[in-house]
């Protein structure tokens, strides 16, 4: 099977961001030092990355490595600390490390703030001071959980959405008003320029190469003209540069669908930010738990940020019933593609599949069927197991 997660992101002057938080940063195999900042956030955050800092400090151990955590604040914890979600100092931080690696935010204690207040303000920030313009979301169904997946009959699920993460609807221009008429208007704009998506689609074709040689790009050129021109400049991206790779497109509400129906054809998915934001959700719902979902958010050079797909959880907070998986495959993700150590990546990954062939479960993985054959532990266990199988 295909690395998921293996690809490099191009360097490219077309970045519109401020930053540039690896340029001066060359992968160099005899500097075993990384610096990592850490955020643990709120809700299982603080449980999840306490976990995925002991296999750190495995691997670390393991391989003669150094890792130097800087514990910065983000989300309702920045909220309840500093009084802002996004603290300049996180800022700097994350600037001034190898890759970041981020636990959840958010909870329903902050829900009643204005925006800016809000722990997502402090998540949106963060990707877009770092320039993190693609969003890369490995959904794959491990062979000891194909139980788990709601479809009938499926037993093999591989792909990686790309998800365009700093343009789109979420960053474009919005404003409410009340018209001449006295109704009450609100409009968000879906803006994209063509550097904008054809950086991100040579992060998706790139990603490609390594896998099984095909992108489906998802818009919705019917309608949309932010989705024209996304199609224009995937097709010219794909024809002036990689020829060889097959491309195909598909508009979302077909792309929806299809991720039901025939979850097997995809290999790459790239897309928008709004539309992928959805998809990828849906499309994690097939490998049966958020809990087993990591993803990366990557800028141009290799640095990126590191994250479970799931949110904060706030229902099973503090009760070490949390798993710690999507976190754990997230530092494998970043030890990969940001600190260049796919031996150790593949190590963590290994281990992981091999504490699930046990038959070692968090409680949001046991399948109805195999309750009994499985041993059901809480975080801090499953933690250890991967601990002691690397
Ligand atoms: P959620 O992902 O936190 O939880 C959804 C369901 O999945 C819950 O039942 C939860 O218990 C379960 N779950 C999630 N992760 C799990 C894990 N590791 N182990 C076991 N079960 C797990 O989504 P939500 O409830 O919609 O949101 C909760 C909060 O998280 C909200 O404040 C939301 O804004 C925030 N959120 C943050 C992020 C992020 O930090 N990137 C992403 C999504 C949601």
């Amino acid at each position: 099977m295909s690395k998921l997660t293996e690809f490099s992101v191009h360097s490219s002057n077309t970045c519109n961001s401020k930053v540039s938080p690896t340029e001066t940063r060359k992968s160099n195999p005899t500097v075993t030092a990384k610096k990592i900042a850490v955020i643990k956030g709120d809700g299982i955050g603080p449980e999840i990355v306490t976990e995925t800092l002991k296999v750190l400090d495995k691997i670390a151990n393991k391989y003669g490595h150094t890792f130097e955590y800087n514990h910065v604040l983000l989300g309702g914890v920045a909220i309840d600390e500093v009084g802002m979600p996004l603290p300049p100092e996180t800022i700097t931080a994350c600037k001034n490390s190898d890759a970041v690696l981020l636990g959840a935010v958010g909870g329903p204690k902050w829900d009643f703030g204005p925006g800016h207040m809000r722990p997502e303000a402090g998540l949106l920030g963060i990707r877009k001071e770092l320039g993190l313009f693609a969003n890369l979301r490995p959904v794959k169904l491990f062979s000891a959980l194909a139980n788990a997946c709601p479809l009938k009959n499926v037993t093999e699920i591989d792909m990686v959405i790309v998800r365009e993460l700093i343009g789109g609807a979420y960053f474009g221009e919005r404003n409410t008003f009340t018209d001449e008429n006295g109704n009450k208007v609100a409009n968000d704009s879906m803006t994209y320029r063509d550097f904008e998506v054809e950086r991100v689609a040579k992060v998706a074709f790139d990603l490609a190469k390594k896998r099984h040689n095909k992108v489906i790009s998802v818009d919705k050129a019917n309608v949309l003209d932010s989705s024209r021109l996304w199609r224009e400049v995937v097709a010219k991206i794909r024809m002036d540069e990689y020829p060889n790779v097959e491309l195909s497109d598909m508009l979302v509400d077909n792309a929806a669908m299809q991720l039901i129906h025939n979850p097997a054809q995809f290999d790459v998915i790239v897309t928008e930010n709004l539309f992928g934001d959805i998809l990828s959700d849906e499309a994690s719902m097939l490998t049966g738990s958020l809990g087993m979902l990591p993803s990366a958010s990557m800028a141009n050079g290799g640095f990126g940020l590191y994250e479970p797909c799931h949110g904060s959880a706030p229902d099973i907070a503090g009760r070490d019933i949390a798993n710690p998986l999507a976190t754990i495959l997230s530092a494998a993700m970043m030890l990969r593609l940001s600190l260049n150590m796919p031996n150790e990546s593949d190590d963590i990954e290994n281990s992981v599949n091999a504490v699930l062939d046990q038959g070692y479960r968090t409680a949001d993985i046991v399948g109805k069927s195999e309750a009994e054959k499985c041993k059901v532990v809480g975080c801090k266990e499953m933690g250890d197991l991967i601990v002691n199988k690397l």
